[in-house]
């Protein structure tokens, strides 16, 4: 049993508009989902990935406008950066040039290894990096929509890495190793801060959690800007169940199998601090809609078909301003 690499990973918006417009009509990745926030149905939860939203493609978004006061605080135990997948360091040197196109602060192109990268926040301030993913990755890169304002050959393919900070690096590392089967494959110093990074089942990009080890950090406080959760792969409901058992078995509070109809979930909060979580590859998002029509209008789980009039009235509508720039 094996996770086969990062799943997801859900952040926070507070704006669901503007939200949709940079992630679509800058980033270039397509909104397969809308839907609401099965927990708070006032609240939009948006799905973006791939053409389908492939399991490794997808970011996905809570919109909670009450905490537009509320900025995310940086620290440890928090998701404090995502890393986006493309191919070749002519990918990152041609967005470079895009975001700078788009008005969108960069850091310039930085080097770890060979691999190229950039960094650079959402308009919100969640931080997000590019990175080359090499020539031969080993977890299936997506397949970006044809539909994009990104040209195809420098589309983003998928989840590349997370970095989470911490404050000791012991505990989380043992969870990754020892609870979820992930292995150590570098050790280095960056900036003065211990880092080590991990891979899981075909490794490399699209498997890679990097932690980052900040021992005088204050605790991360979630807000507009920062990240949920992270969520990990998983074949299907069997060795979901085993998972949780395991996880279980490792004295870690972990919840029930939960259906998001998109796919099955648990949840839990490893000792740093982060919440993770482990999904299935499928249903998938081509369950209640055509493939070609994926995220034009709002998708609720059977369970909620019958108040859907009642959720539609509650949500602001997104406005598709926006939607067109970079074309
Ligand atoms: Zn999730």
């Amino acid at each position: 049993m094996e996770l086969g690499g990062l799943h997801h990973m859900t952040a926070v918006t507070t704006e669901a508009s503007e939200n949709v417009a940079f992630y679509t009509g800058i980033l270039g990745l397509r909104l397969v989902k809308k839907t609401v926030n099965q927990d708070d149905v006032s609240a939009y939860h948006l799905f973006y990935g791939d053409e389908l939203g492939r399991p490794g493609t997808e970011i996905t978004f809570f919109d909670w406008p009450q905490l537009r006061i509320a900025p995310n605080h940086a620290g440890a135990g928090e998701v404090s950066t995502t890393e986006l997948r493309v191919s070749g360091r002519g990918a990152v040197e041609w967005w470079a040039g895009r975001l700078e196109e788009h008005g969108v602060a960069h850091s310039g192109i930085g080097e770890r290894g060979e691999q190229a990268y950039i960094e650079f926040t959402d308009p919100e301030g969640q931080r997000l990096r590019l990175a080359d993913e090499g020539e031969a990755p080993r977890v299936e890169a997506g397949v970006p929509w044809e539909g994009s304002p990104v040209p195809q050959e420098y589309g983003i393919r998928g989840l590349g890495a997370v970095d989470l900070t911490v404050r000791e690096l012991g505990p989380t590392a043992w969870v990754l190793a020892e609870v979820l089967g992930f292995r150590l494959v570098g050790e280095y110093e960056e900036g003065g801060e211990r880092v080590a990074l991990f891979e899981v089942g075909p490794g490399g990009p699209g498997s890679e959690v990097r932690v980052v080890e900040r021992p005088d950090a204050p605790h991360a406080h979630l807000g507009r800007g920062g990240v949920h959760h992270i969520a990990f792969r998983t074949a299907d409901e069997e060795e979901q169940r085993s998972w949780r058992e395991r996880i279980r078995g490792a004295g870690l509070g972990v919840t029930p199998q939960i259906d998001r109809f998109y796919f099955r979930s648990i949840y839990f909060r490893e000792p740093g601090g982060v919440l993770f979580e482990i999904a299935t590859d499928g249903p998938g998002f081509a369950t209640d809609e055509d493939a070609r029509h994926l995220g034009e209008r709002l998708s609720l789980p059977p369970f909620l078909e019958p108040r859907r009039e009642e959720i539609e009235s509650r949500l602001t509508p997104i406005s598709p301003v926006g939607s067109n720039v970079g074309r």
